[in-house]
C-alpha cells in the first residue's frame, strides 16, 4: 500500500512538474509563493519612450527580481511569462490560482504625471475604496474590500514603500485611479508597481541600467521578505 505521503507529497510534485515544467520551479515547504507579472508584452509593448519599452523592462526587472529571490531563503518566484509574449488576465488569474500562490506582483513602468514626476507608485486590489470610503467609481474591486488580501496587501505594499524608498525615492508623487483588472479578479494579496516614470530622461536612465535594475530588484526581494516574515 502507498504511504499517504506518496500521495501527499510526491504526487502533488509530478503533477506541478507536468504542469510547469519550464522556469517555474517547485515551491520548498513553508516557502512564500510569490507570482511576478512583467505586464505587457508580445505586440503590447506598454510605454515607448526613445528607445525604452516597458515591455522589455518590466521583463528584465522580472527577470532580476527572481535571480535576486534565489539568493535568500523562503520565496518562490513564479512569473507569468519569461519571453516576450502576451498573457492574457484570465491566464494569469489561473496560474495564480494553479500555482497557490501566496500573493501577486504587477510589474509596470509609469507614464502620468509628466516628465517631472519620479519616483514610483503602487496599487492593491480596493484601493481607491479603501482610500476614500464614499467613493463607488471602482465597482469592480468592492467585493475585495471586506477581504483579508486587502489588509496583507496592504501591508505588502508599506515593506515594499519602505524597501524601496531607499533605491528609487519618489517625487511630484500623485495617485492615479488606474484600471486593475488583474487584481480586481485574483484572491490573493497583490500589487502593482509602477516603478519610474518612463517619460521622465533620469528615471529613464535609472530603468535603462542594469546595475539599477538589479539594486531595484533586491529591495523588491527585501520588500517580499519582510512581508514574507510577517505572514508565513
Ligand atoms: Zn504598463
Amino acid at each position: 500500500m502507498r504511504s499517504r505521503f506518496f500521495f501527499t507529497r510526491i504526487v502533488p510534485v509530478f503533477a506541478l512538474l507536468i504542469f510547469f515544467p519550464v522556469g517555474m520551479g517547485i515551491a520548498a515547504p513553508g516557502s512564500l509563493i510569490v507570482v511576478i507579472d512583467p505586464a505587457h508584452g508580445g505586440n503590447d509593448t506598454g510605454v515607448v519612450s526613445d528607445s525604452f519599452k516597458e515591455k522589455e523592462f518590466n521583463l528584465s526587472l522580472g527577470l532580476l527580481i527572481r535571480e535576486e529571490a534565489r539568493k535568500v531563503k523562503g520565496i518562490q518566484i513564479v512569473m507569468t511569462r519569461t519571453d516576450d509574449k502576451s498573457i492574457s488576465t484570465g491566464e494569469k488569474v489561473k496560474l495564480a490560482a494553479n500555482v497557490r500562490a501566496d500573493c501577486f506582483i504587477g510589474l509596470h513602468a509609469n507614464a502620468g504625471f509628466g516628465s517631472k514626476a519620479t519616483g514610483y507608485e503602487m496599487y492593491y486590489p480596493g484601493f481607491n475604496s479603501a482610500e476614500n470610503a464614499a467613493g463607488d467609481s471602482r465597482t469592480i474591486l468592492k467585493d475585495m474590500v471586506k477581504n483579508k488580501s486587502l489588509n496583507d496587501s496592504v501591508l505588502m505594499s508599506q515593506y515594499m514603500q519602505t524597501a524601496l524608498e531607499n533605491v528609487f525615492p519618489r517625487k511630484g508623487r500623485g495617485l492615479r485611479d488606474a484600471p486593475v483588472p488583474v487584481l480586481a479578479k485574483l484572491n490573493v494579496p497583490g500589487l502593482i508597481l509602477e516603478v519610474g516614470f518612463a517619460v521622465n530622461p533620469d528615471d529613464r536612465k535609472v530603468l535603462t541600467d542594469k546595475n539599477r535594475q538589479r539594486a531595484l530588484a533586491a529591495s523588491i526581494v527585501r520588500g517580499i521578505e519582510e512581508y514574507a516574515g510577517k505572514t508565513k
